[in-house]
């Protein structure tokens, strides 16, 4: 966060205080190698020192607090298992207990009864009493000056504290580094003009402020600072690029809505489109006619219907002279998209193709003819089309489904492809992300979102069984074959435990086999160690109804459509993700009539899997979900951020500051209205800090 600077550049090695051992330890658990990093680790609270706490006020909380007590006794216990010293103090309004496990024998000579002490520390009780474990303790003297203000507080690992960099030490080597760097010295890339209307102060103060502050107020007005900084540059910098790309990068126009979008919008599709459905084809039909390259993100819960919306744009496409790509994950979900867009567009006129790793041979010389050549309009596949032999004669039109299986260096790849413009590219999610990721990750990108679901839809209803539920499960999964319908159950496997997984898996098959066996029931089993073509066979004797059951990984999360199957089973449901399951329930549920959501776990369940799993059974909505799952988890774990590497956020919260990162948001484009390149003098130092932190700037906007 603190710009160039040649002291604060240096390397903590230059502190006096600190010996090897604990600047290995700084640089190893805090990640902090120079003077400014250190800096840049804020406290987590702050405790008033100025404040004594009563005994008899006290409550069991997370706060450290200050007793002033006389010590009565203190005493060596031996234990069972441990030695512990014991000492009782007293204040007048109570007396209380505390207690050392470390330290015992050097604490009871610092200690003596019938004195008067500060105490400090975190209470805890034990049944009604009252304790404190390791306080800090100073003897009290009449008439010292206390201190004013608040003394920080940093978040330590065992590893610091063994090595000696306690919080004493810490507070020491951050009062020297900020004495070499008073407020004004600390170069600030926001100018002073832009802080007076923000009501903002400047950098320099923040660092100091954050770091010891004279007052609460001193404290939030550098907690204001900080997270306007952090979010303001996030979007400055998605924004900065998002509109240097817009301006760099024409696109080609689509100007008409011909007779191939026209005859299907008129005859062939057997609903009405929801309006959400119709309101994204609008946002996309501007896009591609505004001369600029589009790059939207088009995000709607499984279900929504999106690929009908794929489908229209890439009509769109053909009207105008030009051919599209739809790029899919995984090939069971690229085949099954091929298949009902051929069939759909059957007699239409337009020509669609099939690609992927596993078409050779003649086959896919002729398919690549046929694209090079611009007879197929619409060409279905893999990540198998981003490669270099594949060669359209004029790409306008990519779309990528489901893409937090892309990477994003992929998603560059296209770009590639096309000869004299970068197509117009869509992607299209069903994880529902929430705004303030989608600002985030996503914040260079156009967003649509289709909040709606087609009519008729019954909601997938939830629930949640323990493993010992499993023979009623069964006997209810019986019924629902007996109707006619198809079950689907699924396992988690993770890479980690890969192996104990899939013993898990066929252990799971053959239960269902011995409650389930054939002739009369016929089961399908799909999971990542078969060979891709034995997993297609199978999955395709679901699809065609010839089995019952489909025992799966994973790999069914996405996409796959079998409006047959009434029930999602989902074993050791614990371990999965909310949008995973999330994901895994919208498999079923695409027809008409009642579908649902069995959660199977085990009784053992995390405070975190029971909320998953209590979020799943509360609720259907893909949005709260998801925002559960970013309280849960927290934005750093979110897919794809890591990986990203745009989120590196200290003070603010994409969870807690949503007004304030929309805020910051305006505020930058306000600035890039008025000076789109930053070009401005008291722009520079805005752009110069981007440089600088963002590394390679070049880059990071060629790729979306
Ligand atoms: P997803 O957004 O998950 O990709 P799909 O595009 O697979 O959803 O659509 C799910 C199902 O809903 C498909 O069977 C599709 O034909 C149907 N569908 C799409 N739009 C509508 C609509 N407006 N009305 C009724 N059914 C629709
Ligand atoms: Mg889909």
């Amino acid at each position: 966060m603190i710009p160039k600077h040649a002291y604060l550049d240096q390397s903590i090695s230059l502190l006096a205080a600190l010996n090897d051992r604990q600047i290995n330890a700084v640089r190893k658990d805090l990640g902090v190698s120079s003077l400014g990093d250190l800096l840049d680790v804020f406290p987590f609270r702050y405790v008033d020192k100025t404040q004594f706490t009563n005994i008899s006020d006290l409550q069991e909380s997370n706060d450290l607090i200050q007793i002033k007590a006389t010590l009565s006794s203190i005493r060596e216990v031996k234990g069972k298992a441990k030695r512990r010293l014991v000492a009782q103090i007293f204040d007048g309004s109570g007396q209380m207990e505390l207690l050392w496990f470390q330290g015992i024998s050097w604490i009871p000579n610092a200690l003596e009864a019938g004195k008067t002490y500060i105490f400090f520390g975190k209470v805890s009780k034990y049944g009604s009493k009252f304790s404190m474990v390791h306080p800090e303790f100073e003897p009290f003297e009449e008439g010292k000056k206390i201190p004013v203000g608040l003394e920080p507080v940093y978040h330590s690992t065992e590893k610091l504290n063994k090595a000696g960099f306690t919080q004493k030490k810490r507070k020491k080597c951050i009062k020297q580094i900020l004495s070499k760097v008073p407020p004004t010295v600390i170069p600030d890339p926001i100018s002073e003009s832009y802080r007076k209307s923000l009501k903002l102060i400047s950098l320099g103060d923040a660092v100091h402020k954050i770091h010891f502050p004279k007052s609460i107020a001193e404290r939030d007005e550098a907690i204001k600072r900080i997270k306007f900084h952090e979010l303001f540059f996030l979007q400055l910098r998605i924004l900065f690029l998002k509109s240097r790309r817009k301006e760099q990068l024409k696109g080609v126009v689509f100007e008409k809505v011909g007779d191939a979008f026209m005859k299907y919008y008129n005859e062939k599709i057997p609903f009405e489109l929801t309006n959400a459905q119709k309101r994204v084809i609008k946002e996309v039909r501007r896009d591609v006619a505004s001369g600029f390259q589009m790059n939207r993100l088009i995000q709607g819960d499984v279900g929504s219907g999106k690929t009908m919306v794929a489908l229209l744009c890439m009509l769109l496409a053909k009207d105008n002279g030009f051919q599209s790509c739809l790029m899919a994950p995984t090939e069971i979900l690229a085949q099954q998209h091929f298949e009902s867009l051929s069939e759909t567009l059957k007699g239409t006129g337009v020509y669609v193709g099939y690609l992927s790793g596993s078409i050779k041979g003649k086959l896919r010389k002729e398919t690549l003819r046929l694209v090079s050549e611009g007879l197929i309009h619409i060409l279905i596949g893999t990540h198998a089309l981003l490669e270099d032999w594949v060669q359209f004669q004029n790409i306008g039109l990519a779309i990528i489904d489901e893409q937090h299986r892309f990477g994003v260096a992929q998603r560059a790849k296209l770009w590639a492809k096309a000869k004299a413009h970068i197509p117009h590219i869509l992607v299209m999610t069903a994880t529902p992300i929430p705004r303030t990721m989608a600002l985030t990750l996503y914040g260079d990108l156009d967003v649509s979102v289709i909040d709606e679901l087609p009519p008729g839809r019954k909601k997938v209803q939830t629930v949640h069984k323990f493993d010992n539920g499993r023979p009623e499960v069964y006997a209810f999964i019986e019924r629902e074959i007996e109707k006619g319908r198809q079950i689907y159950v699924v396992y988690p496997l993770i890479e980690e435990s890969a192996t104990l997984d899939l013993a898990n898996l066929e252990q799971g098959y053959e239960r269902l086999l011995q409650r389930f066996p054939r002739p009369a029931y016929q089961i399908s089993v799909v999971h990542g160690r078969m060979k891709a073509t034995d997993k297609d066979l199978e999955m395709q004797r679901f699809v065609n109804k010839e089995s019952h059951i489909l025992v799966a990984t994973t790999v069914i999360e996405v996409g796959v459509n079998v409006p047959n199957a009434s029930v999602m089973l989902i074993e050791n449901a614990e371990r999965f993700g909310l949008s995973q399951l999330h994901q895994l329930r919208g498999r079923v549920g695409r027809g008409n009539s009642q579908s649902y959501c069995i959660l199977l776990s085990s009784y053992k369940l995390t405070q975190q899997s029971r909320e998953r799993l209590t979020t799943m059974v509360r609720t259907n909505d893909g949005f709260e979900i998801a925002e559960a799952d970013l309280q849960l988890r927290g934005p750093g774990d979110m897919e794809g951020t890591q990986q990203s590497g745009v989120v590196n956020l200290r003070l603010s919260s994409l969870t807690h500051d949503k007004s304030l990162l929309e805020y910051c948001r305006n505020f930058a484009l306000t600035i890039l209205q008025d000076d789109p390149t930053l070009a401005k003098a008291h722009n520079q130092s805005l752009l110069e800090y981007m440089r600088a932190g963002s590394g390679n700037l070049k880059e990071w906007g060629r790729i979306s």
